[in-house]
């Protein structure tokens, strides 16, 4: 499991700029794939052949100089929570603040690895002039200049240094992992006891995860897994999460850590901005997901039909439009079973493998009848393609002319594969690579 590093400072010192640096290389590649961008405050980097995890804590506390100074405590909390390193950055040109103290005195307590990353030197007089930040007590401080990037290799190089060796704890049995997320009061908590019911689920606390989520082995109905609880932490969390961000961030562990993610959302007031962020979330880990429209019992049905209500979700997950979405009800217990049967089936679309031989029989022929358009007169063959023996679904097309396969074509590939293979609630990678 990747490493979570939070980035964290008052505003205005540069947490943004140093995380779209973090995150570039690598998200150029991802938004090339699914043509969009959604989240900007998480997202992984890798340095040195090691992935990790980003997030912006300043995210969602944005802009102004008077941010409250609970607010930036918030934060860092969260971050002292959530992340496995923590990078502090402070800006030369403006020295030590009270809101730099406020922070470090909270980062001083942390058992956690804390890099202090002082922005904005660019020039030795600045070098000179950073030396002031010994006085946060935090040792140590990295200087870059987030700007031109000068300096970042040395704090990545730091930065994977600090990450704490994880014995590589795997999960026992080899259980599908379900994460159950979603916003404050949506319903996870309900969801989960009235899947349990009566019977007392055997806790299993798998060791080197107790931070994370709660895992709990869940069998019932036929069913086997590991439900990822994010709606327990909560309970035990100091911070009161009132801001949309929190909730996001609470899931990022979870969401990295399961096979398929269950998404609940609160019927009465639907498909909100924290709920896409966690579905986004989700779909950048190329993991199932499932969407739970909960509370229906409490929706007026002849106002809003289930249709209606449908589609106005899947008109925001364009192009990822073949999620499984049920309305349910964790009060009334209606549908649950059925949610449960969608995810265990959406499970079995992400690990389905489909032969070499049958996915070519099926696919040059789809590709023979829509061939790429030819770019420049040169035309684009594809004669070999296949599923790459990877985590998630993968598949390669090796063609000729791969730089002239655009994405409407890929496209037109995926929607083909999906036609002829279940793969409902799962991302797929398209790649095209020379023969
Ligand atoms: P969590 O924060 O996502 O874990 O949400 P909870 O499970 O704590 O639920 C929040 C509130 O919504 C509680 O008061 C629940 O009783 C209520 N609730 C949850 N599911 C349903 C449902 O299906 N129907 C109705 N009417 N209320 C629900």
């Amino acid at each position: 499991m990747n490493n979570i590093v939070a980035i964290v400072g008052r505003p205005n010192v540069g947490k943004s700029t140093l995380f779209n640096r973090l995150i570039q290389r690598r998200e150029a590649i991802v938004d090339s794939v699914s043509g969009v961008t959604r989240d900007r405050n998480y997202g992984k980097s890798e340095w040195n052949g090691k992935e990790f995890s980003v997030i912006d804590t300043g995210g969602y506390v944005r802009g102004s100089d008077d941010v409250f100074e609970g607010e930036i405590r918030k934060q860092v909390e969260l971050a002292i929570d959530e992340a496995d390193v923590i990078i502090f950055v402070v800006d030369v040109e403006e020295g030590i603040t009270p809101m730099d103290e406020t922070v470090a005195k909270l980062l001083r307590k942390v058992t956690k690895p804390v890099l202090l990353a002082v922005n904005k030197v660019d020039n030795a007089m600045r070098e000179k002039d950073a030396v002031e930040f010994y006085n946060l007590g935090l040792g140590d401080y990295y200087t870059f200049a987030s700007i031109s990037g000068s300096g970042t290799g040395d704090l990545l190089d730091a930065l994977i240094e600090a990450f704490p060796e994880k014995p590589e704890v795997e999960v026992k049995e080899d259980l599908p992992r379900f994460a159950v997320v979603g916003r404050p009061n949506a319903g996870k908590s309900s969801f989960i006891n009235a899947l349990i019911g009566q019977d007392r689920y055997i806790v299993t606390d798998i060791a080197g995860t107790t931070r994370d989520a709660i895992d709990t082995k869940f069998d019932r109905f036929g069913f086997e897994f590991n439900l990822v609880d994010t709606a327990g932490i909560r309970r035990k969390a100091k911070v009161k999460e009132d801001l949309e961000f929190y909730s996001v961030m609470r899931s990022v562990r979870a969401i990295e850590h399961a096979d398929v993610c269950i998404l609940v959302i609160d019927a009465t007031r639907g498909f909100e901005g924290q709920d896409q962020s966690i579905f986004w979330l989700a779909e950048k880990n190329r993991k199932g997901v499932v969407i739970l429209v909960n509370k229906w019992d409490l929706v007026e049905k002849d106002t809003m039909s289930s249709r209606d209500y449908e589609e106005k979700i899947r008109k925001e997950l364009m192009p990822f439009t073949d999620v499984p979405i049920l309305f349910v009800s964790a009060l009334t217990k209606q549908r649950l079973l059925k949610a449960l049967e969608a995810t265990v089936q959406v499970f079995e679309n992400r690990k389905q493998r489909i032969s070499t031989s049958k996915f070519n029989e099926y696919m040059l022929k789809v590709i023979e009848a829509y061939p790429p358009p030819a770019m420049k007169g040169k035309y684009v063959k594809i004669k070999y393609c296949m599923q790459l023996p990877t985590q998630t679904p993968q598949f390669v097309f090796f063609a000729n002319l791969p730089q002239y396969v655009k994405e409407p074509y890929k496209r037109y590939l995926e929607n083909k594969i999906r036609d002829n293979w279940d793969f409902a609630g799962v991302p797929i990678d398209i790649y095209i690579r020379e023969k």
